[in-house]
């Protein structure tokens, strides 16, 4: 393990009123000692696992995929361990989040929460079923082949009245020139059955209620300072998805920008 992982492990001990030691980056016995106190981890763990499987709680609690807390520090545990860094590390920014500042109109949808999953399954039925074809009120472009036309796309049918008013919105406000300008028509996808990046759940992808545009320049780990999306000029971009209760992931939690669904993920 690294010495900045156990630095993170004596920080969050310390946060939690546990005595660790000072946040040196080295598990001494007082760390080892603070760690079993904290009961998040079995005793009969070898040292290396006990911090693993303590920083991989630490992630779960903040609702971040992480897996099983087995004490292996692997690619999910890594992904995990970046996206909860970063979160804390921009948390002061989800304070920009204003969620009393959206208006709620009657076609709002309460979109059930992504977790657990059965629970989405109840809803939208099984990943890539109950899929309809949305035609588009203004053309979109493939965002990795921007000379292709894109006129409709397939998404969950219970999304689709949502998605046309959300895009029917845009298209008032914006008009179809700023849209270009903005990008706005860069599509990357919508309907995508396959796991979660770094977790073995599904993606929102995978029920046909998630949509990315512009993936280019709003890549999945960039945050505020550089994802195009987080710009004042797509404020009324975001209240139109906002007000059908549709989830952006940059807005919520920094990261993701591209990403907007249609489930909560608290
Ligand atoms: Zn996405």
């Amino acid at each position: 393990m690294k010495k900045a992982q156990i630095r993170f492990v004596q920080q969050q001990l310390k946060k939690r009123g546990f005595n660790a030691g000072p946040a040196d980056g080295v598990a001494g016995p007082i760390t080892m000692t603070a760690l079993d106190a904290t009961g998040l981890v079995p005793e009969h763990w070898d040292d290396k696992r006990k911090l693993t499987g303590f920083v991989q709680s630490i992630i779960k609690e903040q609702d971040i995929d992480v897996g099983d807390i087995d004490g292996y520090w692997g690619p999910q545990t890594q992904f995990g361990y970046d996206t909860l860094l970063h979160f804390l590390k921009n948390g002061q920014i989800v304070q920009n989040w204003r969620p009393e500042e959206i208006q709620k109109p009657a076609t709002f949808q309460n979109w059930p929460l992504q977790t657990p999953e059965d629970e989405l399954v109840k809803y939208f039925g099984n990943p890539g079923e109950n899929q309809t074809r949305l035609a588009l009120p203004y053309p979109h472009r493939l965002s990795w082949d921007t000379t292709s036309r894109v006129n409709s796309f397939l998404c969950h049918e219970k999304v689709h009245d949502s998605l046309q008013r959300v895009l029917t919105r845009v298209l008032e406000h914006y008009g179809l020139q700023e849209i270009r300008k903005l990008r706005l028509d860069l599509w990357g996808g919508c309907l995508n059955v396959r796991a979660m990046r770094g977790g073995s759940r599904y993606s929102a992808h995978a029920w046909g209620i998630a949509v990315d545009y512009d993936p280019e320049r709003n890549r999945l780990q960039w945050g505020r300072d550089k994802a195009t999306f987080s710009k004042p000029a797509y404020d009324m971009w975001w209240r139109c998805w906002e007000e059908e209760g549709w989830v952006s992931l940059g807005r919520f939690r920094n990261f993701d920008w591209m990403h907007i669904q249609a489930c909560r993920i608290c």
